[in-house]
């Protein structure tokens, strides 16, 4: 076939002119701060992204040190997710160091946040509680935001995002019907449960489930002598048999908490990071799946 000078000149410079992603073979580069994001940008992207999790499978990111890899995968990155409301509090940072230029998303962005009063050093803070995720309706917001900038950064795709998108809200939605009804189904005196830090307040307050930690919104925080021996008394007096670990944090308090209040640890919930590929909680519908499948025998025997 014979292809003119001209044409061919054309075509060369469409190609480097363009903004990039300009054909279908080259996929966006994403970097998610932390695994659930990473899977709601899977579920709207799919081959179309190239996804890239700061912190993986059973991370925590309350406590996550960033690595100079990290800054790499930024730097190069057209897309860059964060959940925000003081999550990932080393992103800031982080953005600075790699110099990027690209479409960032704050996933909790319209979202309605909670908050709690801690007291630090004798003195009362109110804490922005990060884990909206665990709220399913909230949750449909961050997936809306993910679509959104995913179009914005590669608009000739923005109608596959938004078809993808609703593809996927629709799974959420029945899920969250699901959870409600399984839920609903134990007594409301029985709906209480132990875990490790106060990751659950979203979904406590969603599905009518009383969550309590020894520890506050985040890992970081040391647990109070204090409040470590009412959760005690509380597991004694009440027969609490809904204590669980979490995937990312640390479970030996939890196993003190459970042994020294009679009881034992009933097993583990996906928190603010999925399981690995193989786990039990390999994606964000599944983490929630996991969960109340835990939940739900465990708190019947409270
Ligand atoms: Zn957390």
């Amino acid at each position: 076939m014979f292809v003119s000078r001209r044409t061919l000149l054309a075509v060369v410079l469409a190609t480097v002119l363009a903004p990039h992603p300009v054909d279908a073979q080259t996929p966006v580069k994403v970097v998610a701060s932390f695994s659930i994001l990473t899977d709601m940008v899977k579920n709207v992207g799919g081959e179309h992204v190239e996804v890239t999790s700061l912190v993986g499978p059973d991370g925590d990111a309350h406590v996550y040190q960033p690595t100079p890899a990290d800054a790499r995968a930024i730097a190069t990155a057209q897309v860059l997710i964060v959940n925000g409301f003081g999550f990932e509090g080393w992103m800031d940072r982080l953005v600075k160091v790699a110099a990027f230029k690209g479409v960032r998303v704050v996933a909790t962005q319209g979202v309605t946040s909670h908050t709690m009063t801690e007291i630090e050093g004798g003195k009362k803070t109110k804490v922005t509680d990060p884990h909206a995720w665990q709220d399913l309706q909230r949750g449909m917001v961050y997936v809306r935001n993910v679509v959104e900038g995913l179009a914005k950064a590669d608009p000739a795709r923005a109608s596959l995002y938004r078809a993808n998108g609703d593809a996927y809200l629709a799974k959420l939605r029945e899920l969250d019907a699901w959870i409600v009804t399984e839920l609903s189904a134990v007594p409301k005196e029985k709906r209480q449960v132990i875990t490790s830090h106060d990751a659950f307040a979203y979904f406590g307050r969603r599905y009518g489930v009383s969550f309590k930690a020894p520890v506050g919104f985040s890992t970081e925080s040391e647990p109070s002598a204090k409040d470590v021996a009412a959760l005690i008394t509380q597991i004694q007096r009440q027969k609490i048999r809904a204590i669980f670990i979490e995937n990312m944090s640390d479970p030996r308090l939890l196993q003190q908490l459970a042994s020294e209040g009679g009881a034992a640890v009933g097993g583990t919930l996906y928190a603010d990071a999925l399981s690995a590929p193989d786990g039990p909680a390999a994606t964000y519908i599944d983490m929630f799946r996991h969960n109340v499948r835990q939940l739900v025998p465990a708190m019947r025997q409270n």
